[in-house]
């Protein structure tokens, strides 16, 4: 693309706002459509906390694109002057000895991302209370760690702005005759329209994106000062689709089941949270950490997946090479953050050839990439 290239962005979530900064930092001329504000409370990305881990079981594409993003983070980081990753380190409970966390091991060993296995009394050290005797061994990321999600992307929307984007928040766009874009105020034109509007594409474009959208329940307990950030580690239990972190600026333990769950409409639905999810997270804390069992609720937020059928991402040309959607983060894309901005930018710019792995095109389901070792 030449010097004077021009982008419309629609959404700024995760995918959007790394996108939009990526394109500014190329020097095009970029505009961002927003519905509401960056990171509000009905997107994907508008969490308190979403965990950054490089682990993947076998899949070397996504361990690597995770370390790149932490490190894209940690520049994010000093060009914006905030914080936005706690480094709490991750531990996987493993609970066969060859699993899942075993190939993370292996692979992250592989690309030289540090991973540690430890056994059940080192994972007891790292808990006030923890039980290990279902355990094979857990494995220890050092290097992984939460995120502030919200203010994550509110620093790549500010940073793309003080670049030289322009962002309109409030407006709503709709996809017009041409490839041209509506924010109520007539058809826009741009040499690339990048629609990444996360659990609104479906509605937007229909089911040929091939995207399901899931009701999710984060769960947060309240807990005493032992079990802060800054003192337990985040933890994952692939193999029973649960996940958390210690609780991080007054949120609460964060403790909650990764299963899918029912389909869920952004627009329509309550945010409430399923018993089903809250009685599954108290389940989980009661069997991994018996000193919370009987802990408080503290609070919940209800989110949405936006999963492709074999969850890999979706970022791919719609009909023209001019219109792009990226999206279908299932449940993982958060971590990638500013690198996945520039992974959408070099598809985008042409100095990357589309991915096959991101086409429109139908998928076959697969395993997991979230932190599940299962989809239902
Ligand atoms: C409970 C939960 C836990 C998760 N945990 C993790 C985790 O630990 N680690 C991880 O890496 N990922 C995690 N994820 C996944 C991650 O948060 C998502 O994959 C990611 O945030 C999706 O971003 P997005 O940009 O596609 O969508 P969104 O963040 O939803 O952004 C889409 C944006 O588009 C805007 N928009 C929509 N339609 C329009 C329109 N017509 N006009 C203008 N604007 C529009 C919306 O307002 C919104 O701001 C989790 C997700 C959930 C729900």
């Amino acid at each position: 693309m030449g010097d004077d290239a021009s982008a419309i962005v629609v959404g700024a979530g995760v995918f959007g706002a790394a996108t939009a900064l990526a394109l500014t930092r190329r020097g095009w001329r970029v505009t961002v459509l927003e519905r509401a504000t960056p990171g509000h409370v009905g997107a994907s990305s508008g969490g308190d906390s979403r965990l950054l881990r490089s682990s993947h079981g076998g899949e070397r594409y996504y361990t690597q694109l995770a370390w790149d993003g932490r490190s894209a983070w940690r520049a994010l980081e000093a060009d914006a002057g905030r914080e936005v990753l706690v480094e709490t380190g991750i531990v996987w409970f493993a609970r066969d000895e060859r699993g899942w966390e075993a190939d993370s091991a292996q692979v992250c060993a592989e690309l030289g991302i540090p991973v540690e296995r430890v056994d059940g009394d080192r994972v007891a050290e790292l808990f006030p209370s923890v039980r290990i005797d279902d355990l094979a061994f857990g494995l220890w990321e050092p290097h992984a760690g939460v995120l502030r999600a919200r203010v994550g992307v509110q620093a790549m929307v500010d940073l793309a702005v003080r670049e030289g984007a322009t962002v309109r928040t409030g407006v709503t766009a709709r996809a017009v005759a041409g490839g041209a874009v509506d924010a109520g105020d007539g058809p826009q034109w741009a040499d690339r329209t990048i629609w990444a509007c996360g659990p609104w594409l479906s509605a937007l474009f229909g089911d040929r994106l091939g995207l399901t959208v899931t009701q999710q329940d984060a769960c947060y307990f309240t807990t005493s000062a032992q079990w802060r950030a800054d003192r337990v580690p985040a933890w994952v239990d692939f193999a029973g689709a649960a996940y958390g972190t210690g609780d991080l600026d007054g949120h609460g333990f964060k403790c909650s089941t990764d299963r899918q769950g029912p389909p869920f409409d952004p627009d329509r639905d309550d945010r409430m949270p399923l018993p089903a999810h809250l009685d599954a997270a108290r389940e989980i804390l009661a069997h991994r950490f018996p000193a919370l069992a009987g802990a408080p609720l503290a609070g919940t937020r209800t989110c949405q997946y936006t999963t492709t059928a074999d969850t890999e991402f979706l970022i791919a040309p719609l009909d023209t090479e001019e219109v792009w959607v990226a999206g279908g983060g299932s449940g993982h894309a958060f971590k990638h953050g500013p690198a996945l901005g520039e992974l959408v930018a070099d598809m985008v710019d042409g100095s990357r050839k589309p991915d096959a792995r991101f086409a429109l095109s139908a998928r076959t389901p697969s395993g997991s990439l979230r932190t599940a070792g299962h989809r239902g």
